[in-house]
């Protein structure tokens, strides 16, 4: 009885097993085959001078349009696009596509912005990545100090000598960094002063809570601060109330990103986004 009951319980397990296994391959074959399906996106989010109310940059954003399915927002690919390494040749696709699309606005006259980045710690390690950049933004003609790179905690965790490399070697071509989701991961600002940034970005889950958590004020406040003193730009993401905005511009928050300004945007949208700005 006991060896029937352990097979049919092995069935059953396998089974759901298999089931997973094959919906996880299924995903992965068509991620593998996206890019040259072109199924991938890139919208633009604003980011705001807070006193001005000017756009200083805009966030390149990606997503999957997926035939048949609903657009597939990035945290529910990059992670797989990282185990299976796909990371490398999305990421190249993005660069290429988002410094294209600031270049392309340069030329319509739309007034100059900062095109920000996103990059996989992955991606990061990689010292072919100046080598990359320097080819894009070359071919592109795009001015490196239009070009921001937002890196996540993780790339100073591991790797620091690697990762401090790379960013002095496209510091000194005058592209920008900017640490994202600031304050989500164990670093310390002490340790990031080791590295040469230009901006902080302080996490949406602090943005959130400034009007119902005195901690998460106070907090954030003392963020903005210590930022300040190391001469780093503040850059506040996820800002969807006045009362949050009022908060960060009191304290000193040099930029602003949330769906309060705008959502993300489409290329034709963030364009004419820009030009009602510009006057
Ligand atoms: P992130 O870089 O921190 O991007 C901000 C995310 O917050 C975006 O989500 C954006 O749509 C969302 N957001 C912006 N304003 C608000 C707001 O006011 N309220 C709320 N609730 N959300 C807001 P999205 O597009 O789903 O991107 C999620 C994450 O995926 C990004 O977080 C980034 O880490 C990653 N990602 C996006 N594009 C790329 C990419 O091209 N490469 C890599 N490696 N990662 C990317
Ligand atoms: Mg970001
Ligand atoms: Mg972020
Ligand atoms: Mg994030």
């Amino acid at each position: 009885h006991a060896k029937e009951l352990g097979r049919n319980t092995y069935q059953y397990y396998s089974g759901s097993m298999n089931a997973m296994a094959l919906e996880r391959l299924t995903l992965e074959n068509s991620l593998r085959w996206a890019l040259k399906r072109n199924e991938f996106r890139l919208c633009y989010q604003p980011q705001l001078d807070a006193a001005t109310g000017r756009v200083v940059g805009m966030e390149a954003l990606l997503s999957w349009h997926r035939p048949g399915c609903d657009v597939v927002p990035p945290d529910d690919f990059i992670p797989l696009a990282e185990e299976t390494g796909l990371i490398a040749s999305i990421g190249e696709w993005v660069l290429w596509n988002a410094c294209a699309q600031a270049v392309t606005w340069l030329h319509e006259g739309l007034p100059p912005v900062r095109v920000a980045v996103n990059l996989s710690s992955l991606q990061f390690r990689s010292r072919r990545l100046a080598e990359l950049v320097r080819k894009v933004l070359r071919a592109t003609g795009l001015p490196p100090s239009h070009l921001e790179l937002e890196i996540t905690e993780g790339v100073f965790m591991s790797n620091e000598e690697d990762a401090a490399a790379v960013i002095r070697d496209l510091k000194k071509m005058g592209v920008r960094f900017s640490v994202d989701d600031f304050g989500t991961g164990y670093s310390s600002l002490s340790r990031l002063s080791r590295f040469p940034l230009d901006a902080l970005k302080i996490d949406r889950s602090f943005v959130r809570d400034i009007s119902a958590d005195p901690a998460a004020a106070g907090l954030t406040a003392a963020i903005i601060a210590m930022a300040r003193n190391l001469g780093l730009n503040v850059i506040a993401e996820g800002v969807e109330t006045l009362e949050q905005f009022a908060f960060l511009r009191a304290n000193g928050c040099a930029e602003v990103q949330g769906f309060l300004f705008s959502q993300p945007l489409t290329p034709d949208a963030a364009a004419a986004f820009l030009r009602a700005r510009s006057h």
